[in-house]
Order: structure tokens, then sequence, then C-alpha cells
């Protein structure tokens, strides 16, 4: 007979901090700061689960008491069901806002357990296998031209090719000149072999500049092939998201900030974007994200994911990208340990700048646990007691 149920027996949050990354936002992060926790849902079966949230581990504690009474002794095979299960029953709690972001970390958990359970990886539960290896654009925080040349050489060096830039002073000093400057020395330094995306990262606080400060910053962009701008204006200025597409000769993207399926509809609608973002460790999970995806086909717009905050995100895009027709890109914060020093096997590039799929059950990662004691004081969750 078929394995038709699993109960989940706890779930854990494991924050991560020590090594926090800086955002480029200007509050800046700092090393202790907790902005990304890892999940783990444990079942009676003796499977574990694993996932990532992209916010205060506090939040996802506090997130799961409240969450408990509706996953406790329900079937971690059915991610799907089970994920909207826990929306409906809290919209009355903060919907798109930190039951929302957990609920993310649970649903990519489940996808982890149900490939565990089934031994496929979760790409091909999700429909299908388009490819099997995917870019990773190497997302790098702005800096003054020459300081930014010499990071970006870093990587080059390493393999990537596929860079993004973005925050720091682009934007944020009145110079025009600058920001050009900027995305000059970039471009020289991804080389002509590589894609090169910039990021105004206008979800910062207070940022500054509007419609016009877009439009002419595409124009500029143009000049440098630039593949895409991102966050060119604040993230609910949908109207003025639509004039800049109207008006752009460079690919506008955005909606890393946008939680739940619902939110995207009026952007996909009124063609907004040409490139959506979605972050399956905010926006709802791998659930959420491939219907959103699905959706953006629809109506022409590309997908990229944005998961880049952990090595589980970067799993959960990796396996998005093998069941999606169009996306060949995933975001990789460059030099981050909270992506490069958790797994038993860390992500590597081939020689062309690719990384290889995980085709193992699941994810097809896993956590070392001693590694993730060094970024938790929680790693001893990863495994039941
Ligand atoms: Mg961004």
């Amino acid at each position: 007979m078929a394995l038709d149920f699993v109960g989940i027996r706890s779930i854990a949050a494991i924050p991560l901090m020590g090594e926090s990354p800086k955002g480029g936002w200007s509050t800046e992060i700092k090393p202790d700061d907790s902005v990304h926790t890892l999940i783990a849902v444990h079942t009676d079966a003796g499977i574990t689960g694993l996932g990532s949230v992209f916010t205060n581990g506090g939040l996802v504690e506090a997130a799961l008491k409240v969450l408990q009474p509706l996953y406790a002794g329900e079937n971690a095979l059915e991610p799907e069901r089970v994920s909207e299960k826990l929306h409906q029953n809290t919209f009355w709690m903060g919907r798109g806002g930190t039951l929302t972001h957990t609920i993310s970390g649970i649903d990519i958990a489940l996808w982890d357990v149900l490939g565990k359970a089934l031994d496929q990886p979760v790409g091909r539960l999700l429909g299908g296998t388009y490819r099997k290896r995917a870019k990773p654009y190497c997302s790098l925080l702005m800096d003054e031209p020459e300081p930014l040349a010499e990071t970006i050489a870093v990587y080059r060096e390493q393999g990537f090719r596929a860079f993004k830039i973005g925050w720091g002073p682009f934007g944020r000093r009145g110079d025009s000149k600058l920001d050009e400057a900027i995305v000059r020395a970039a471009r020289e330094a991804v080389g002509e072999d590589s894609q090169l995306f910039v990021d105004a990262g206008a979800s910062d606080a207070y940022w500054p500049n509007g419609l016009r400060w877009a439009i002419n910053t595409a124009l500029m962009l143009a000049d440098y092939e630039v593949g895409w701008f991102e966050e060119a204006l604040r993230p609910d200025a949908l109207d003025d998201f639509c004039e800049l597409r109207r008006q752009s000769p460079v690919p506008v993207a955005g909606g890393e900030v946008l939680t739940r399926r619902q939110s995207f509809t009026p952007w996909l609608t009124r063609r907004a974007l040409d490139i959506v973002q979605p972050d399956a460790t905010k926006v709802g999970g791998i659930s959420e994200q491939r219907r959103i995806a699905w959706l953006a086909d629809e109506f022409g717009v590309r997908y990229v994911g944005h998961g880049w905050n952990t090595a589980l995100g970067v799993a959960a895009d990796l396996q998005l990208a093998a069941a999606l027709p169009h996306v060949d890109l995933v975001e990789f914060i460059g030099g981050s340990a909270y992506v490069d020093g958790l797994l038993t096997t860390p992500f590597a590039l081939d020689a062309e700048g690719y990384i290889e799929i995980p085709s193992g059950p699941g994810l097809g990662v896993s956590l070392d646990p001693s590694k993730v004691s060094r970024y938790s004081p929680n790693a001893s969750a990863l495994i039941l007691s």
C-alpha cells in the first residue's frame, strides 16, 4: 500500500547569527542580528524536513507558537494543503507578515519531507524537470567604483559568470555621475562574457528617488548592457512601476518584498514588471512561489527567485528552477557563511559558472549540524531529541 500519512511531530526554529551578511541597508545589519532563520519539521516517520525563513528568529519562534495547534499531527506529506490551512486560519493575525514568512519555511520543509519520503527531488514532484543546472548570479553590494571592481574580480575568479550589484551608495548620494561610474566599473570588471544586473534597493528606508530618477537611470543602464533594473522605485509605487516599464529600455524587475500570491495579481495584470522576483522564504514557500511563477508566465513575465538568504533558500530556488520552463538563474549572495558554510556538501560552480540542481530526495541538500552550531544557539533542534 502506498505511504499515505506521516505525522508532523514538532517544528523548530533555528535562528542564524554571528555572520549575518550586510544588506546594504541605510541602518546596516550587524553580524549578530538575527534576520535569517532555519526551520526543521520533525515527523513520526523519523524524517526531518528543512526550510528557511527570511526574518528574525524571535518572530519565527512566536509564529510557531501561534501556528502549532494548526499543524500539530497534520500530514507532512501534503505541503500545499497544510500550508493553505495555515494561511486560511490565520487571516486575522497578521497575514502577509511574520506568519506568512514562517509558513514559508514550514512549506519548504514539508516539500523536503515529501521528497525524502518518496525518494524523489522536489523539482520532479513540482511537475517535471526542465533543466539539470542553473546559473547563480553573484549578488554583491555596491561600493565606490574601485573597491567594487576589486570585489567583482574575486568572484569572477571563483567562476561566476553573472553578477548583480545593488544598494550601497547607488541613488543615495544625489550623484548620477557616481551611479554611472559604479556601473561602468562593474561592467568592465564582470567582463564581456558575463551578465550584469543592477538593483537600486528602493525598499530601503526613506528611499529618496522617484519616477524621473528611475527613468533617467534606466536610460544610463542601457549603455552598459544591464540585463535588468531591480527595485528602482519604492515597493508600493505600482503606478510608477507601470510607467517605468513603458519607458525603460532595460527590463524592469521587482517584487521581493511582496508576500502572498494575491499581492502579485495587480503587478501582473497591470504589466508593472518584466521580471518578478518573489522570495520563497517569505512569500509563502515553494507552494506559493510555484503558483506565482506560473501565473507570471501566463502574462509573459519572467520569474527569477529571490531565496538567496540561506543555503536552504537557494536549494528551494534550485528545485523551482528545475520545474519551471524559463528559469535558468538563481540569486546567490557572494560570501555568506549562511550559504557557503552550512551544507555537508556546499554548492559548487562548474566550468561555465552553473550549479548542478541537486537530484537527491527532497531539496537534495543536507545541513552539517556542527557547521550550523557555529551560527545558531539552537542547532541541536535540527535533530529530534
Ligand atoms: Mg533586490
